[in-house]
C-alpha cells in the first residue's frame, strides 16, 4: 500500500503503554500510515497517556495545549488522545471543554476501533471532540494476534502477557482503566516469544501488572510458573524477564523453578511499597513487612548475585514518620540494587482518596529526599558483588555513553560495558567485571 500520510505517537508511562503504542503503530502501517518522529511533519498524532500519578497527567495536559499551534497551522491534522487517563470520563470530558481542537477522545481498549475513530475524525462534522469510551478490559483487544506490533531495537522486545489488574491496591487507578486481569493464552504468548527469537531478539520481558497471576480465569491450565518452564525450554540462548511480581503472589515455587532455568533472567522486580504493616495494610497489598524480608531472603539465597529491585510509595495518607522509618529499615536490610520511588499523588475513584491525609507536601517531600539518600548510598556499592566475577553478557550494540565501549545486559538485568567488535552485537559473550559504578557494570570480554 502507497504511505501517504504520516502519523506521530507520544507514548507517557509505564512499559505497558509502551507495548501498547507498537502494536498501534503496527495497525497504523496496515492502513496507510507512516510513523514520523517529528510532531511538525505528521497528518496524525496520537498521544498515548497516563494516569497512574497526576504529574503524567500535567505533562499531557501541557503537551496537548502546545499542540494547538500545530492544528492553527495545518486545519486539517487529526489529533486524538487515548489511554489510561481518558479511559476516566471526568478526566475525557475537562480535555474536551478545554482543548476544543481534539478531534477523539478514547479509552485504554480501542485498538481494533482506531481505523474507524481515524476515519471519523478525517470526515469530521462536529466540533470539538468525539468521546470513545469501551468498557476497561474487556475482551483487552490489544491481544487482537493479527496485529503485529512494530517494535524498537533489534534485540529486544516486550511481550505483554495480561492486561488488567484484580488487586486494587488502595491508592491504585490501575483497575479503574485497565479493568479486570486478562491473560493471553500461553499459546499465543509462546508463539510469539518463537517468532521473536527466530528474528534474532534475545532480550525478552513478559509484561504484566501482576505476572504471579498469569492465567487465572484461563481454560488452559498454565500458570507463569509453566509459562515460564515453556519458555525456557525453547531452543537457543536468550534472556526472558518477566514485571511486576507481586510479593503477596510470588512463590517460593517459582523462585525455585528460576534458580534452576537456563534462561529466566535472575531479576526480581518486586515492588514492596512501604516497610509499615499498618500502611501496607491500609494499601489493601496482602503481606507483611516481615512475609516480604522473608520472600527476598529466600530469593538472594536460592538465586545467588539475583538483582532485587522494588517500588516505594511515601506518603500514603496517614503515614506517619514512625512507619516511614520502618520503610528505610526495610530498604537498608534488603539493600535493592534499584528502587523507584513516588510521593503519594490522590486518585480519584481509588478508595485512598477518601482517606484523611494531614500530612504536609513540604513534609512528604523531605521523607522523600531522606529515602532517596539511603538508596544512593546503597547503589554506591550494591553493585560491587560483582566485582571479579565472570558474568553472561547479551551484546545490546555500542555504549550510548562511551561508543568505544559496548554495551549489554546481564541475566540480572544490570547494563555491563566492555570493550569489543561489531560482530558480538545481539551475541552472548563472557565478560570479567573489573569496575562496579552505581548503575552499571565495566569489565573485559574473556575470549
Ligand atoms: N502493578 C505494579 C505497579 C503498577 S503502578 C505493582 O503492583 O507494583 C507502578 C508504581 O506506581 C507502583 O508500584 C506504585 O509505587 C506507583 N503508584 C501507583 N499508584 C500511585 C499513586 N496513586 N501515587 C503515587 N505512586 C503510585
Ligand atoms: Fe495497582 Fe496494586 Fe494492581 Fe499494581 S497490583 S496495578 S499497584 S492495584
Amino acid at each position: 500500500m502507497e504511505k501517504f500520510r504520516k502519523a506521530y505517537i507520544r507514548t507517557y508511562g509505564c512499559k505497558q503503554n509502551f507495548a501498547d503504542s507498537e502494536k498501534i503503530t503496527g495497525l497504523l502501517l496496515t492502513i496507510g500510515y507512516d510513523i514520523t518522529k517529528s510532531p511538525e511533519e505528521a497528518d496524525l498524532i496520537l498521544l498515548n497517556t497516563c494516569a497512574v500519578r497526576e504529574n503524567a497527567e500535567q505533562r499531557v495536559f501541557g503537551n496537548v495545549g502546545a499542540l494547538k499551534k500545530l492544528k492553527e497551522d495545518k486545519p486539517k491534522l487529526i489529533i486524538i488522545l487515548f489511554g489510561c487517563m481518558t479511559q476516566q470520563e471526568h478526566t475525557a470530558e475537562k480535555f474536551k471543554a478545554k482543548f476544543s481542537f481534539i478531534d477523539a477522545i478514547a479509552g485504554t481498549n480501542i485498538l481494533s476501533s482506531l481505523p474507524e475513530i481515524i476515519e471519523q475524525a478525517r470526515l469530521k462534522t462536529q466540533k470539538g471532540a468525539r468521546i470513545i469510551l469501551k468498557e476497561a478490559g474487556a475482551d483487552y483487544d490489544s491481544f487482537d494476534e493479527s496485529v503485529k506490533p512494530l517494535r524498537e531495537g533489534l534485540f529486544s522486545a516486550n511481550v505483554p502477557i495480561m492486561n488488567g489488574c484484580d488487586n486494587f491496591c488502595t491508592y491504585c487507578v490501575v483497575p479503574l482503566v485497565r479493568g479486570r486481569e486478562v491473560s493471553r493464552t500461553a499459546e499465543n504468548v509462546i508463539s510469539e516469544v518463537k517468532n521473536l527469537i527466530a528474528e534474532g531478539r534475545r532480550d525478552i520481558l513478559l509484561l504484566g501488572q501482576n505476572v504471579n497471576s498469569y492465567g487465572k480465569g484461563n481454560s488452559e491450565n498454565t500458570d507463569f510458573t509453566g509459562l515460564l518452564r515453556e519458555l525456557d525450554a525453547l531452543e537457543g540462548e536468550f534472556i526472558i524477564g518477566y514485571m511486576t511480581s507481586h510479593p503477596k503472589d510470588c512463590k517460593k515455587e517459582l523462585i525455585d523453578f528460576i534458580a534452576g532455568s537456563r534462561n529466566i533472567s535472575r531479576h526480581l522486580h518486586l515492588p514492596v511499597q512501604s516497610g509499615s504493616n499498618r500502611i501496607l495494610e491500609l494499601m489493601n497489598r496482602g503481606y507483611t513487612r516481615e512475609k516480604y524480608i522473608e520472600l527476598a531472603e529466600y530469593a538472594k539465597e536460592k538465586i545467588p548475585g539475583i538483582s532485587l529491585t522494588t517500588d516505594i510509595l511515601v506518603g500514603f495518607p496517614g503515614e506517619t514518620y514512625e512507619d516511614f522509618k520502618e520503610t528505610l529499615d526495610l530498604v537498608e536490610k534488603i539493600g535493592f540494587d534499584s528502587a523507584y520511588t513516588f510521593i503519594y499523588s490522590k486518585r480519584e475513584g481509588t478508595i485512598a482518596a477518601g482517606f484523611a491525609d494531614p500530612i504536609s507536601d513540604e513534609e512528604k517531600s523531605a521523607w522523600f529526599r531522606e529515602l532517596l539518600d539511603v538508596q544512593n548510598k546503597i547503589n554506591e556499592r550494591s553493585y560491587e558483588r560483582f566485582v571479579g566475577k565472570v558474568l553472561r553478557v547479551l551484546c545490546l550494540g555500542e555504549g550510548r555513553s562511551n561508543p568505544e565501549l559496548l554495551t549489554g545486559k546481564s541475566r540480572q538485568g544490570i547494563i555491563v560495558d566492555f570493550a569489543g567488535g561489531e560482530e558480538l552485537h545481539g551475541k552472548f559473550a563472557d565478560v570479567r567485571i573489573k569496575r562496579a559504578l552505581p548503575w552499571a557494570l565495566i569489565g573485559d570480554l574473556i575470549i
